[in-house]
């Protein structure tokens, strides 16, 4: 614990177990929890594990075993948020709706920082909500409807492998669409650790559990969102059907994996080729916006089509949520786990995902359409601390 840190004991940790242990206590509540990419291939650390052994079917089983009663998985939504960031850059390539660059949104610390010192990018942000804000609103509406429960009695938990989206759940009103707070409590992958640890559960020898049904399956583009240019391959595999129509012989986009700080390539859609860029690491972040922020100035054509930016070095792999001790290679093997994950999945492509169709069909309608809009989509706001 930061407790542990700190010489005279004064800065804690901020623990919200007990939260989490009042809603399940609560005969009134059904209590759901959604877990991140980032989450199965680190928790297992705390008990033994080795950094990227995949664990997924135990942290389904632990929460089980603690009370929970709906075990979602937030790799779902972000295959959900693939459906309509990608859907959104297609849009935004084919049709100019939108300003290019693209830049991902899915992470608050960068959110927050953009807004801060490059609020003249806001145009430039996708307006996709993250993966764990879709799924806290699609839990206390579509999945509310279809279980006919009453959606003020659902208390929607995250585990994630972050502390700024402890920030994220109350950031603006849009983080209420489903006319309650969408995620009530967000734990870290330390946070839930300690809470199994505390409840006597054995974690290591848990037999593997799925998660519920329909707003749980995953497919292998969902779970890369956890590493650094997980996001942009996830958008490309779909962007690609979407603009051509066919599927991805080789759904591995080589072009944007690595661990640098920034990286720059091109992805060939249909002889248009799509320049993107990605940052890691907030000291990496400025380069990249800087030359966008330039060409603008110049009046000359943007350098890249889409940024993806995650504010901790490697991705959420090593988020300030995770266990601690990471070093590069612990994120390398972490890395590795979320790569494995992806491979072992029978489906690769968030917009082959059934229970994606599933949702379109019986509830949202299309991408970017009304529905989305309203639960699916989030603005930004300028707050200015300091301009070039
Ligand atoms: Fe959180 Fe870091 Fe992931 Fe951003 S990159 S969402 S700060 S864990």
């Amino acid at each position: 614990q930061c407790s542990a840190h700190c010489p005279v004991g004064a800065i804690f940790e901020k623990d919200e177990t007990g939260k989490l242990l009042a809603a399940i206590r609560d005969p009134e509540k059904h209590v759901a929890v959604q877990i991140a990419p980032a989450v199965r291939v680190a928790l297992g650390e705390a008990f033994g594990m080795e950094p990227g052994e995949i664990s997924t079917g135990k942290i389904y089983a632990a929460l089980r075993k603690l009370g929970i009663d709906a075990v979602f998985d937030t790799n779902f939504s972000a295959d959900l948020t693939i459906m309509e960031e990608g859907s959104e850059l297609v849009q935004r390539l084919t049709k100019g709706t939108g300003a290019i660059p693209q830049i991902t949104s899915c992470c608050p610390a960068w959110t927050d920082f953009m807004e801060k010192y490059y609020p003249d990018m806001i145009p430039n942000f996708s307006t996709a909500k993250s993966p764990m804000m879709m799924q806290g609103a699609i839990t206390k509406t579509y999945y509310a409807e279809k279980k006919k429960i009453d959606p003020a009695n659902i208390y929607s938990a995250a585990i994630m492998p972050c502390t700024a989206k402890k920030y994220e759940i109350t950031r603006c009103e849009k983080m209420y669409s489903s006319g309650y707070q969408d995620v009530d409590v967000v734990l870290t992958t330390r946070e839930l650790a300690r809470l199994i640890k505390a409840m006597g559960i054995d974690f290591a020898s848990l037999k593997d559990e799925k998660a519920d049904s329909p707003i749980g399956a995953y497919s292998g583009a969902g779970t890369i969102f956890g590493v650094t240019g997980g996001v942009m391959e996830a958008a490309l595999r779909t962007a690609h059907k979407l603009i051509t129509g066919k599927e991805l012989e080789k759904v591995e986009v080589n072009e944007v994996r690595g661990v640098e700080g920034v990286r720059k390539g091109e992805v060939d859609i249909d002889g248009k080729k799509v320049k993107v860029a990605i940052a890691h690491g907030m000291a990496n972040v400025s380069q990249i916006l800087d030359e966008v922020r330039d060409a603008r100035e110049k009046g000359e054509e943007p350098p890249y089509h889409f940024i993806e930016v995650m504010a901790c070095r490697g991705g959420c792999i090593s988020g300030g949520g995770q266990p601690y001790g990471t070093t590069d290679e612990v994120r390398k093997k972490r890395i590795a786990g979320l790569y494995k994950d992806d491979v072992n999945s029978a489906v690769r492509c968030s917009h082959e995902n059934p229970e994606i169709s599933q949702i379109y069909k019986e509830f949202l309608g299309e991408p970017l359409g009304h529905k989305s809009h309203e639960l699916l989509h989030t603005g930004y706001t300028p707050r200015p601390l300091y301009r070039k």
